[in-house]
């Protein structure tokens, strides 16, 4: 990512001590997507991340991911797919199970949205511990379709999500705009 790219989306983000809770930093996007510069030059990184991995369709996560995939998905020519939270999806899902810190989540998607003739790139807002974006990527490969990669506006290093999710990955390439 060119210089003045990173800075100027990591000058739109803005840190929140103690959200939801005591001892976390929430890294707020919402500067960034309330700023039209800022917004377009993300959603056209991203769109390129789509193109340079021959993506055909973009998979976005619940939900920032939401606000990041589906511009991007659309500006590159390609389907936005989501990934909800148990229960969204009305119509068949296949869904995944993972460990939070206390307790557990699931996701779904639509399986007849994904072939296997599909290539498919995952983008969400922040990669913290890597669970989400790791059940995501089983989901995908359990609806038969290949994943092409991982794209993050935002890692948070020390967290070691990456490490997570380079595994899941199976040689895929992670990208993130922007470590921190
Ligand atoms: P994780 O599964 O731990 O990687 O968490 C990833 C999901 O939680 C992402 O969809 C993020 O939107 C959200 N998230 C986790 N930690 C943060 C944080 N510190 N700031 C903003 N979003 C976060």
């Amino acid at each position: 990512v060119p210089e003045g790219l990173r800075a100027l989306l990591l000058g739109r983000i803005r840190d929140v001590a103690d959200h939801p809770a005591p001892g976390v930093v929430f890294k707020d996007i919402t500067p960034l997507l309330a700023d039209p510069a800022a917004f377009s030059a993300l959603t056209e990184a991203l769109a390129e991340l789509c193109r340079k991995h021959g993506a055909t369709k973009v998979v976005g996560l619940e939900a920032r991911g939401f606000i990041l995939a589906a511009p991007a998905a659309e500006r590159a020519g390609l389907g936005f797919i989501p990934v909800r939270k148990a229960g969204k999806l009305p119509g068949a899902t296949l869904s995944q199970a993972y460990d939070l810190e206390y307790g557990s989540a699931e996701i779904e998607i639509h399986a007849e949205d994904l072939s296997a003739d599909d290539r498919v790139l995952v983008i969400d807002d922040v990669l913290a511990t890597g669970g989400t974006a790791e059940a995501s990527l089983r989901l995908i490969r359990r609806a038969g379709a290949q994943v092409v990669g991982l794209a993050v506006l935002l890692e948070i290093g020390f967290l070691a999500g990456r490490d997570r999710v380079l595994t899941a990955l199976e040689g895929a390439p992670f990208e993130a705009l922007i470590t921190v």
